[in-house]
């Protein structure tokens, strides 16, 4: 693991957390580039045996950097925006390593994607296979097609990450796939190649994914039984990690579970995983700047907050909370720590057991998904700077936002 104590203080690789939050400041996000590449092989391994293209999920963790480490490790992309796919092509992406996903794709973001020339679009309607087919002949395009569909599986995950049931806004329902195929299949400017599915995020048991795999496999067969065969199957990201005592299939479990489906199928596979590369990559470095003992709880106020890392506040997320540096000197006490803004959900972990003086260093463990790429500007804080470390050396991969910077966008009225 890229985060681990020596002689009794945290260390990014071989940086010391100390050090680099002395040249940086604090709140900073620290990335370990040994961590993202251990991550990015391991679920690339485990599919080895057959034909697969991982495409790394933009939206958990989507700093320049980190995307051109995965492209030039031959990472493909999962996108969500046309702004994603902007980053993408920015950060040397291969465009035919891209599969668009998402609910609203505009008539603007399907036009740039067709003039990349991206690998998929991941449908999610049937009004967005007419407007796909309309930017497409309009350029004078063939665009490749494939069908999320929403196999109502339940992922047992928190249901504001769920999104393979039939309630959810996402996909197309089992039920009505093979119509709306057929109606593909009837638009000329549409090239179906394919399947998928994205059952939730943080999943840790890979029975949901077989259930929803064994319900693609029965699609396929009707689908081939009517006339279109498919080169692809999709088979999206969601496989967990642990956070505090989960234990989430590994990725070669998963593979292991999946295997003897997608070697009947013979078709080539894609993969999004999204967290299972960027979480454990990161932390999230803050600072004690106030403590606050009352009657009632311990409060910890420290210099990150929710607009930092939303995830506690928005999932009732639990991440680990470590000391940089770990003394027996302090009392150990119960402690909430929170952040400065005015909110009562505004919290980044609670009752935690920790020895705390103000101006310790903490560490938000497992920071790297779905945190500084959900970070806000709210009672105007300017983000956090992002660093990525590589054995001793250390990066700047995003420069602290100055307040100068916040409303650089705003005019005041005439
Ligand atoms: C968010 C998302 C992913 C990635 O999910 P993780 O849980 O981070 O692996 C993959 N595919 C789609 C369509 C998504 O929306």
């Amino acid at each position: 693991m890229a985060f681990v104590y020596q002689n009794n203080t945290l260390y990014a690789e071989d940086c010391n957390l100390n050090d680099l939050a002395k040249k940086f400041g604090t709140p900073l996000y620290v990335y370990s580039k040994a961590q993202f590449l251990k991550n990015f092989h391991a679920i690339d391994d485990a599919f080895a045996e057959i034909e697969h293209q991982v495409c790394f999920a933009v939206k958990s963790n989507s700093n320049l950097a980190v995307l051109n480490l995965l492209a030039q490790n031959g990472s493909g992309f999962d996108i969500v925006s046309g702004g994603e796919l902007a980053r993408v092509l920015k950060a040397g992406g291969d465009a035919s390593k891209i599969v668009f996903s998402g609910l609203g794709k505009t008539e603007q973001d399907i036009e740039v994607a067709l003039n990349a020339g991206i690998a998929c679009f991941n449908v999610e309607s049937y009004r967005e296979l007419t407007r796909i087919n309309q930017v497409a002949s309009r350029l004078n395009k063939i665009a490749p097609i494939s069908l999320r569909v929403n196999p109502d599986v339940d992922a047992q995950t928190h249901p504001y990450i769920s999104t393979g049931l039939k309630e959810n806004k996402f996909g197309i329902a089992h039920d009505d796939a093979l119509d709306t195929y057929r109606y593909a299949a009837s638009l000329s400017n549409l090239e179906i190649i394919g399947i998928d599915c994205h059952i939730g995020s943080q999943l840790l048991d890979t029975q949901p994914f077989v259930d929803a795999l064994i319900k693609l496999e029965q699609m396929i067969d009707e689908l081939k039984a009517i006339g279109i065969t498919l080169k692809h199957i999709d088979i999206g990201g969601g496989l967990g990690v642990q956070y505090k005592d989960e234990q989430p299939a590994t990725p070669k479990q998963y593979a292991d579970a999946m295997m003897p489906i997608l070697q009947r199928l013979g078709l080539k596979v894609y993969l999004e995983p999204g967290r299972l590369i960027s979480a454990t990559a990161g932390v999230l470095l803050t600072q004690v700047d106030i403590l606050k003992p009352t009657h009632h709880r311990n409060f910890a106020i420290v210099d990150a907050a929710m607009n930092d890392l939303i995830r506690p506040a928005l999932y009732q997320s639990w991440m680990d909370v470590k000391a940089v540096n770990q003394s027996q000197a302090n009392e150990v006490k119960t402690w909430d720590i929170v952040g400065a803004i005015c909110e009562t959900g505004d919290f980044l972990a609670k009752d935690r057991d920790l020895a705390l003086q103000e101006k310790d260093l903490l560490a938000i463990m497992g920071a790297g998904a779905y945190s500084f790429v959900m970070s806000s500007n709210y009672n105007t804080r300017g983000r956090a700077a992002e660093v990525m470390v590589d054995g001793e050396q250390v990066h700047l991969v995003r420069e602290r936002e100055s307040l100068e910077q916040l409303w650089q966008y705003e005019h005041l009225l005439p």
